[in-house]
């Protein structure tokens, strides 16, 4: 029998990457799950992929503290020996006008949504490079392609995560290595909760918000049906422009 892959998914306890987790469990996957503070719902998260069949295990640490994250890639590969799909999807808001942005905010948006892309991919790469294989899925925004006013630190982490997708898919793909990115619209998640539902639903073509089962099921596409997409940002926004 085939060896069932592993994947590993940022901020996998709640929303988007809780759904990613559920889904690539379903597909036969072995899922770790990182998260912030969280323990509660970390654990049920654990519970409902045990249910699937998966081993799975879910692991504290901040994305945005480099030698967390080091000492947690460490523990992984003791325990599971290889890391086939790596979703960097852990990510928070700081919204606010520019004008009134402080530098907290900028700082904390900029280094839990992309400086924790390069502490968890450059390790997760090494152990690619090595095995000869692996994906790697970037969650970005819509706010990263066109800019989202009130977002400014937010749409700069996001646009430096498709620049990153773009530059480590060319660096890897000749170890067969493929790396994407998706950028999700507007999802119901707490993320989106206190929003302003209807007039934004306005403004979907689709005429909904997105459920993060809708981003799920293109990360495991990306993950696990193809072979021949590298270095490209999957727009999933009921047609959403911004
Ligand atoms: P969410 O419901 O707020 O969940 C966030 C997840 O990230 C939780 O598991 C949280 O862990 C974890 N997390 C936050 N900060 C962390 C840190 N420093 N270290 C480790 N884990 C951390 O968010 P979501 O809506 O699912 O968003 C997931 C991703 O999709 C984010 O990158 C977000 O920017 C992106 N996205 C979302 C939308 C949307 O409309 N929702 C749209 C575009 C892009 P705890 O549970 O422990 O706090």
């Amino acid at each position: 029998m085939e060896d069932k892959k592993v994947a590993l998914i940022t901020g996998g306890s709640r929303g988007i990457g809780k759904a990613c987790a559920l889904e690539l469990a379903k597909a036969g996957c072995d899922v770790i799950i990182n998260y912030a503070g969280n323990e509660e719902a970390a654990n049920k998260t654990v519970e409902e992929l045990k249910a699937l069949g998966s081993n799975a295990k879910a692991i504290k640490f901040d994305v945005s503290n480099q030698e967390l994250v080091e000492n947690a890639i460490k523990q992984i590969i003791d325990e599971y020996k290889k890391i086939d799909i790596l979703v960097n999807n852990a990510g928070i808001t700081r919204d606010g006008l520019f004008m009134r942005m402080s530098a907290q905010n900028w700082l904390d948006v900029i280094n839990t949504n992309l400086n924790s892309a390069y502490y968890v991919s450059n390790p997760v790469a090494k152990i690619m490079i090595k095995q000869r294989s692996g994906v790697i899925i970037n969650m970005a925004s819509i706010s990263g392609i066109y800019g989202n006013a009130g977002q400014a630190n937010y749409s700069t982490a996001k646009a430096g995560l498709i620049g990153m997708t773009k530059a480590l898919a060319k660096e890897l793909a000749s170890r067969n290595i493929r790396v994407n990115a998706v950028a999700p619209g507007f999802i119901q998640t707490d993320m989106t909760k206190d929003l302003p539902q209807e007039q934004i639903i306005e403004r979907i073509p689709l005429k909904r918000l997105g459920e993060p089962e809708d981003i799920a099921k293109t990360v495991k596409f990306l993950a696990l049906d193809t072979t021949y997409i590298t270095g490209q940002v999957i727009g999933v926004d009921g047609g959403l422009v911004i």
